[in-house]
This record gives structure tokens, C-alpha cells and sequence, in this order.
């Protein structure tokens, strides 16, 4: 069994992974430092880091499913997964100081009316009480600690050697060097650009990404009221397995909800968000039209090169069969050019503007009023960072097999599978 294992950022995944050896009476030295808070100093505005990290100061709201917040069966399968989100579920609730109220919300089944021509993907969330989390984070803290669980606060971690297997930091004194027998690397979104700097460093090999492309739709809100009904936040999706190309509508707003252009490497795209106050009340919903595009070599470049060849006058461009481009909340326009025909919009995005297409065709069936009511603002883009090629039984970079990411600087996107991974890898290293 490993002796020595150190822990950098004490987010959700570390956090899991440190109760899971802890519980199974791990015998070794377990250490995490964070350059955060504990939960008892932690402020209201320290929103990223510090015990349980981004997790810590979230919605609490912890996903139960495997086609949300990130990527977890692709490594253990979905049975295991769910095993392993039910143990991360179960933390929450057991350090919880009235576990009574975490409620799980599980939508209704899919409705007859989609059915024939989108899948809708609903799941189960358990709500854990954002009011409770500070309290459930010094529970937790508090059982570490017993456990015997090191933790060295309010320091960064600033490089790692993974040939000699030490970590760095600058303590009040001096520079110190920490060796580590065992290293679990979950730092989160907020130190993601030291991920990156480890990646160039060791020459990592990185996981192939697919595109992420597509249009930002927009519609009176009247149109989609029978789903919204169902399910406001709604997820739409297809696959066309054979071609590698998968859709999804992504980031539905509604009642208050604008277009916003984003400025990514000098090129605009566009986004959406809804208001909360009622006077912004606009009854439009607006969502993301998103192709995973698998396959493509260099996706990066190829993407930055659509949304390049996607410009005109420096802005984006906006197709409607009959309407005008909207205005954002403060009552300007959104800036965007408007195009009479979709061949300036299919051209740069070859051959696969035909399935955003499709799917407008489609939305126009299974939502008969809508017709030619809509207009789509293109294009929205997600740029996909490079994620470290791991082995999937352990997490472990495949050039460093005591190195293990985890959370969301390996590839998730939530509390439930951050967690999980943390956990996965614990339980490997039990095991070892
Ligand atoms: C405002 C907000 C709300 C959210 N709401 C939800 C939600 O309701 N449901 C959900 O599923 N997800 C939510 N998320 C996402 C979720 O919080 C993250 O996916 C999850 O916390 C990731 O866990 P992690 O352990 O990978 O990283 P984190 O929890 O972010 O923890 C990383 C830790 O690493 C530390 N760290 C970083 N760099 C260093 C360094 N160099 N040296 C030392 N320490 C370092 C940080 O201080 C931090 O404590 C939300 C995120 C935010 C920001």
C-alpha cells in the first residue's frame, strides 16, 4: 500500500477521495494542500477555493447521471459510475446537519410529443441546500481531521516534479519540497492554467476532443411553452452515430432571456442568459444548437477557423426567415449581421450545417406554431481544452503512473462526478 499521498486542491474530488481511504482505514500519510481556506475561515466571497473548492460555495445541486457534468463511464462503465456517484451522494448526506432534506427531483418520463423526432434528456438531481453547505463542509473537515488527514491551508502549489515525484510551495519561511509516494492532482477550474503549464512541461499526450459547434436559436417563448412546462432548463438531443455527429440544444433561458456575444481570440460568437427580474421580461427563449463533431483532426484550428470564416465586419451573423436580430437587456442591439440566404452561413461550416439545419426543420414539427418564427445568431463555439490521456482503470496520467487527475482538471463539469473520480482513484489505490 502506498504510504505517502499527496493531495493538490481541496476540492470536491480530493475531499471524496481522502473520506474513501480514511473509511476503508488507509494506513499511509495523507496530505492536501489547497491554497484556500478552511471551512471555518472561508468567506462568502471565495467562491473557488478552500474546502470542498468551487464545490464547496455552489448551487448544491449534485447531478445523478452519466450524460451530465462530465465524462465518468467512458473510464469505469456506467454500472460503476453510478456506484460511485451513490458513495458521493451518501458524503453529502451523512455530514449533512439534517440529511432529511436532501431531496432528489426526478423528472417525468420523456413526452409522446417529442418522441419521434428528439430524444429529451431529463434526470435526476439531488438537492443538497445551498444554506447547508457551509455546515456540511466543517462536518466533513472535521472527520478528516480525526482521521488523521494533513491539510496545509492558504498555500499554492507552484510546480511538481513528476520525475522525482515532489511537490513545491512556498510556505511562511521558505520554498519547501514535499515528496509523494502517491499524487492526486484536482485543482479545479480554478487552476487550470497550472494543468495547462504541467501538460506543455512533460510533453503530455492529451485525450482527441471533438468540435463543439453550432448556432444560438431564438424564438418567442409562446412556441415552446409545452415543453418548457415539462422541463424548463430542456435538453433535446440526437445522434448520428455512423457520421460521428451527436446535437444537443444547450442553455435554455427563458421568460427574461438575451442573446450575448462573446469575444473569443478576436472573433465573435454567441451565448445566452436570462434575467431574473421581471422587468427585463422579454417571454423569448433563446438556446444553443450545439454539434459534437467527433474525428476531426487538430479541432481546435479547425474550429477557430469556421467561426474566422463565420465573420463579417468583425461581428457574427444573424439569419432569419422573417425577423429582426434582438436587443440585449440594456436595450442595444446585438451586434450581428444580418444574412438573407444560409448558404453564407452552410459555406464555412461544411458539410455539417445540414444538421442544425434538420433540427430546426424537425423543432417546426413537433412545435407547429413556430414556422418561421425563429432566427439563429451564429455561431456559438465551445473550445474544448486538452485533457490529459489517463489510463482508465486508475485515472493515472499514462506517462506517470503515480500521478493521478481528477475533477475538473481531468474532464468533469459538476460536483457528482468530481467527486466520483476522487473516489475511483482512492479506491485503486486501496487496492494497490
Ligand atoms: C458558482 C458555482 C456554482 C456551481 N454549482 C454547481 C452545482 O450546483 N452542481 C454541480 O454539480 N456543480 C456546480 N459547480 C461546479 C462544481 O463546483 C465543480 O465542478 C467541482 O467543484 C469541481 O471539483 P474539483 O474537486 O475538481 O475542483 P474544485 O472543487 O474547484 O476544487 C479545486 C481546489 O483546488 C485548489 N487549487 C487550485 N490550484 C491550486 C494550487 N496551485 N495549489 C493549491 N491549491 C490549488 C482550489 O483552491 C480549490 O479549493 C459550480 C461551480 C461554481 C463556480
Amino acid at each position: 500500500m502506498s504510504k505517502n499521498v499527496v493531495m493538490v486542491g481541496a476540492g470536491v474530488a480530493n475531499v471524496n477521495a481522502a473520506t474513501k481511504l480514511i473509511d476503508e482505514g488507509f494506513k499511509g500519510k495523507i496530505t492536501i494542500i489547497d491554497m484556500g481556506k478552511n471551512p471555518y475561515d472561508r468567506k462568502y466571497s471565495e467562491v473557488m477555493e478552500g474546502f470542498l473548492g468551487a464545490g464547496g460555495w455552489s448551487d448544491g445541486k449534485l447531478t445523478y447521471h452519466t450524460s451530465i457534468g462530465g465524462q465518468l463511464s467512458k473510464y469505469c462503465g456506467e454500472e460503476k459510475a453510478m456506484e460511485l456517484f451513490d458513495q458521493v451522494i451518501a458524503n453529502f448526506k451523512r455530514f449533512h446537519p439534517k440529511p432529511e432534506e436532501v431531496q432528489c427531483s426526478n423528472p417525468i418520463a420523456e413526452p409522446e410529443f417529442i418522441k419521434p423526432y428528439f430524444g429529451l434528456r431529463l434526470f435526476p438531481v439531488w438537492h443538497v441546500g445551498t444554506d447547508y453547505l457551509h455546515e456540511i463542509g466543517k462536518n466533513w473537515y472535521d472527520f478528516l481531521v480525526e482521521g488523521g488527514v494533513e491539510f496545509i491551508w492558504e498555500t499554492k502549489v507552484t510546480s511538481i516534479d513528476f520525475d522525482k515525484s515532489t511537490v513545491s510551495y512556498k510556505s511562511e519561511c521558505c520554498n519547501t519540497t514535499m515528496l509523494y509516494n502517491k499524487l492526486i492532482f484536482g485543482v479545479g477550474k480554478s487552476g487550470i492554467d497550472f494543468g495547462k503549464q504541467l501538460a506543455e512541461q512533460y510533453e503530455l499526450p492529451t485525450e482527441p476532443k471533438p468540435v463543439q459547434i453550432g448556432v444560438r436559436f431564438e424564438a418567442p417563448q409562446k412556441h415552446f411553452q409545452k415543453l418548457i412546462d415539462i422541463s424548463y432548463d430542456f435538453k433535446l438531443y440526437r445522434k448520428y452515430e455512423d457520421k460521428g455527429v451527436s446535437l444537443r440544444s444547450f442553455c435554455t433561458n427563458n421568460n427574461a432571456a438575451y442573446v450575448a456575444v462573446e469575444e473569443t481570440y478576436g472573433d465573435h460568437s454567441y451565448n445566452g442568459h436570462a434575467k431574473k427580474d421581471e422587468s427585463f421580461r422579454n417571454d423569448m427563449t433563446n438556446f444553443g444548437i450545439l454539434m459534437e463533431v467527433q474525428g476531426i483532426d487538430k479541432p481546435f484550428e479547425w474550429s477557430r477557423d469556421v467561426v474566422k470564416k463565420l465573420q463579417i465586419d468583425g461581428t457574427g451573423l444573424y439569419y432569419s426567415p422573417t425577423r429582426k436580430p434582438s436587443t440585449t437587456s440594456e436595450g442595444e442591439n446585438v451586434s450581428a449581421i444580418q444574412v438573407d440566404t444560409l448558404h453564407k452561413i452552410m459555406k464555412p461550416m461544411q458539410p455539417y450545417f445540414m444538421y442544425v439545419y434538420d433540427f430546426i426543420e424537425d423543432m417546426k414539427k413537433v412545435f407547429p406554431t413556430l414556422k418561421d418564427d425563429w432566427g439563429i445568431y451564429v455561431p456559438e463555439v465551445k473550445y474544448l481544452s486538452p485533457e490529459p490521456l489517463v489510463d482508465y482503470t486508475n485515472l493515472a496520467l499514462t506517462k506517470y503512473s503515480n500521478v493521478h487527475f481528477v475533477g475538473d482538471a481531468l474532464s468533469a463539469r459538476g460536483i457528482t462526478v468530481s467527486g466520483a473520480q476522487g473516489t475511483y482513484v482512492a479506491e485503486h489505490i486501496l487496492k494497490n
